[in-house]
């Protein structure tokens, strides 16, 4: 009996992830996500329901900003090859958060440094479930993937000769974080854009804490201007790029204080 319930749970889990991610990205009003836009040699690739970055740090080395929903990485291989680059040349992959569609093809780049916030190395790793209204179906167990580099907010890796500097943004998950690399801000799944290009905060069904997402957006930005720190765009994992500099995510911090 207890089997049962478990294949029933995961057949709901399934159909919701085929059905209602697409339906509910179409009925939240969300911007369609970009492909191929670049900004300060960043290049954003789509990977079927959600995009990554792609930096170079070298002349035949990147960084990836998540590793996309497919596990074979097909999306982010085709990129590598436009590049005359294999595998091989990803050296390190920062992951926004460890839900399953942003560290799908991890497995693929095995050269590669996996980092994470510290507070998201146990979802990252399977050791931990995610505590939001849908989430929290999904099956825990071990993924495969460990973190080899934790990192805590405010920490500045350079890859390369490419500084990249993590903010902790929780809420959407416990360990959310933002990346900013060559003035361009990956919000991962902190933040959306709506048509109208306003930013949207994280949808409460696939977040742990709608309130926590929104104050951590709203500090973000605060940090952000109070230390002048250059930005010209931001990306969000489901719903493309606004090149407007931080603008957008200032309107969206005076309409939520
Ligand atoms: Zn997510």
């Amino acid at each position: 009996m207890k089997r049962i319930l478990k294949i029933a749970a995961l057949v709901v889990v399934v159909v919701v992830l085929v059905v209602a991610i697409p339906l509910a990205s179409a009925l939240l009003g969300r911007k369609s996500a970009d492909d191929g836009v670049e900004v300060n040699g960043v290049r954003i690739v789509k990977d079927g329901i959600v995009t990554l970055g792609v930096v170079p740090t070298s002349e035949n080395t990147v960084a990836l900003i998540d590793a996309g929903n497919d596990k074979a990485g097909a999306a982010i291989m085709t990129e590598l090859s436009r590049r005359n680059l294999g595998p091989d040349a990803v050296s390190a992959i920062f992951i926004t958060h460890g839900h399953p569609d942003h560290t799908g093809a991890i497995a693929m780049f095995p050269k590669a440094e996996v980092i994470s916030l510290d507070r998201e190395a146990a979802l990252v790793e399977g050791r931990e479930g995610a505590h939001g209204p849908l989430t929290r179906l999904f099956p825990v167990s071990p993924t495969g993937i460990k973190v080899t580099r934790p990192l805590q907010d405010g920490e500045t890796v350079t890859v390369g000769q490419i500084p990249i500097r993590v903010f902790a943004v929780p809420g959407h998950t416990a360990g959310s974080a933002a990346y900013l690399v060559n003035e361009v801000l990956f919000l991962g799944d902190a933040a959306d854009v709506g048509r109208s290009g306003d930013v949207q905060g994280a949808p409460w069904i696939f977040s742990d804490s709608q309130s926590e997402d929104r104050a951590s957006l709203v500090a973000l930005e605060k940090r952000l201007s109070a230390e002048a720190v250059p930005v010209k765009a931001l990306v969000f994992a489901h719903s493309g790029v606004l090149n407007t500099g931080l603008a957008p995510l200032t309107s969206f911090a005076k309409a939520n204080q």
